[in-house]
Parts: C-alpha cells; structure tokens; sequence
C-alpha cells in the first residue's frame, strides 16, 4: 500500500488573473503527498478553461488506489491537473529515493543551476507600459513578455513600439491572448516585422489552427499557448507546423512525464519551447522549473510567478535574481510544500 495525503487550499491572488473563462481572483488547488520514506509531493491546481475544475480534482484524487497510484495515471486523460498532481509526486518520490534533483531523475542531461526567466508587463498606457518595462530591465530581466489585444490595435502597436524604442538588449515578446482576427493579425505582423520581436503568442483564437498554420514561418515568429488547452498529445502534435514556439504549461499538458514527452519530441522537431506555470502554488512552480532544466530549456521560461500569489503553502526554494530563476539541487523537487514546517 502507499499512503496518499491530500491537503486543500486557497490562495488570494495579488491582483485579478484573466482566464480563458473569466476572471478569478484565487487560486484553489490539493497538494498531494505520497508514500513513506522517501514520500513524494504534487500539486493539482485546476484553471478555468485549461483543465477540469476542483471538483472534478477531488473527486478524481478520492478515487486513485492506495495499491497502486501509478497505475491510476493511466485512467487520469481528461483530468490534466488531477494527472499532474499524482505523476509530479510519483516522480518527486522516485528522484529522492535516487538521490538526485527531480530535473536529473527526468532525463536532463547536464547540471542546471538558473533558468531565464521572463518578466510579464501587463496591459496599460504607453507611459504605464513603458515604467513597467524599464523596472523589469534594472531588476536584471532580459525577456519581456508584454501583454496586447485588449486594446484597439493602434493603440496596441504604439505601446510595443515604444517599450522597443526603450529598451535595448532585451528580448520582447508579445501575447495577443487570441484576440485578433486574421486581417488584425496580417496588420499586425507587418508592423512588427522590423522591431525584432521575438515572437507573438497567440495572435488568433484558440481554435483557428489553419489561420496560425497560414502565419507561422513567417517574419515575426509565431507561439501558441492557449490552442494547446484540451489536446491530447497526438493533437499537440499535428500543431507542429502552425507554430515557431510552444509554450507548454505541465498542469495543463497532465505533468511533468506527459509535459516531457511533447517537449523533445518538439525540440527535435525544430520548434522553440518555453515552459510556464498556470499561476500555481510552489510545488507545481518547482515542478514546472525541474521540467524547463529537463529540457534544458534556452529561451526565457514563465516560471517567475510566485508574485502573483499573496501566500503560498509553502517555503519557495526558488529565488529570482537579475533574470533568472534558481534550479533546487537537493534530492526530488527541492520543497515539501505544507508538510515541509517552515510555511509562508
Ligand atoms: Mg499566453
């Protein structure tokens, strides 16, 4: 038998967070902890629009067999968050029992110690946009992900060609969040093919697959995020040629394992990767950290979000410092979340 713990929580976020289904304004969640000696820790941490919801969590997590969890990943498809919690634990407990940092037990080939990270400036006015940018930069952040479309795209272009008249020696990045229609999109993409940015995420709504397929390959480099939310691993693949980047979120792809898996066989397949969190507590953050350093991840990963969140349930093992996120090197993931004493 291997015992499985399973602790609740809530946390306020530091400002509202837009998902795919609206506003939220907490992040709920079960941390997981499995076996004895050495045991493991996960987290399932549901986002509206990406995966199924807490409840479907719990329930989902009542019914995993103490005589075999592994097993139980098989029966998780459609239940991404509920599959990342019970897989990152899993893995958590075998890289302690190792010995070795979760990111090595997962396959990375070499010592990671930091991780670029990118510093995300949301929307707001021109000078707003531009504070935000230049405070990110003297924090020592060299990718700047600036969010668009909520705004008219006029609007939106002055914004991004002013933090690019700012700022040099960063890497600029924008997330559209699907909120163009493709004649917005073509407009815009030619306005920004001489500001060196270094790709738009998401330009087109989730759906619009043959529109991104039309898109990417082109001047300015194309990521897709949300259009990866409810695909199987075999439809992320048949993405292969609509994008330049994917941004992979473990929570949503159902966990480190599964979050891997895509992962190389997409680096092999020529495309860029960038790993974020969902905005999670500090097991799925680590979790989510030790997958990026797996992959041996370049480009600048959303990782730098514990921020977002006004508590957390547990010590971060994490600091960010001049732009880059640290990797845990103690044995398995590197914190023991609510179960590690020394909470936040
Ligand atoms: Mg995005």
């Amino acid at each position: 038998m291997t015992r499985i713990e399973r602790r609740a929580f809530s946390l306020a976020l530091d400002s509202p967070l837009s998902t795919a289904a609206g506003e939220i304004d907490r992040r709920e969640g079960i941390a997981i902890r499995v076996g004895d000696d050495p045991r493991g820790v996960g987290e399932a941490t549901p986002l509206p629009g990406w995966t199924e919801s807490f409840e479907g969590c719990r329930t989902a997590l009542s019914g995993v067999s103490e005589s075999d969890p592994r097993a139980a990943l098989a029966d998780l498809d459609g239940r991404p968050a509920t599959r990342h919690g019970l897989s990152l634990a899993i893995a958590d407990r075998e890289a302690r029992r190792a010995g070795v940092p979760l990111y090595r037990h997962l396959g990375g080939k070499r010592r990671v110690e930091r991780l670029a990270v990118n510093a995300t400036v949301g929307d707001g006015s021109i000078e707003e946009t531009v504070e935000a940018a230049t405070n990110a930069i003297a924090e020592g952040f060299e990718t700047i992900k600036c969010k668009i479309g909520s705004r008219p795209l006029d609007e939106d272009l002055e914004r991004v060609r002013a933090v690019y008249d700012a700022v040099s020696d960063v890497a600029l990045r924008l997330d559209a969040n699907g909120a163009w229609d493709r004649r917005e999109a073509d407009r815009a993409l030619d306005a920004l093919a001489n500001l060196d940015v270094e790709y738009v995420e998401q330009p087109l709504p989730a759906d619009d697959v043959a529109g991104h397929r039309a898109l990417a390959g082109g001047p300015v480099p194309i990521a897709l995020d949300e259009t990866l939310a409810d695909r199987s691993p075999d439809g992320i693949d048949s993405l292969v040629d609509a994008a330049d980047v994917l941004v992979l979120k473990p929570m949503a792809l159902g966990g480190p394992d599964r979050t891997l898996d895509i992962g190389r066989r997409m680096q092999d397949e020529g495309l860029g990767i960038v790993i974020t969190t969902t905005i999670d507590a500090v097991i799925a953050r680590t979790g989510a950290i030790h997958v990026a350093a797996a992959l041996d991840v370049e480009r600048a990963c959303g990782l730098a979000t514990a921020d977002l969140l006004e508590e957390d349930i547990g010590t971060d093992p994490a600091t960010v410092r001049d732009g880059k996120i640290a990797v845990p090197q103690a044995a398995g993931l590197g914190t023991d979340g609510p179960w590690g004493g020394g909470d936040a």
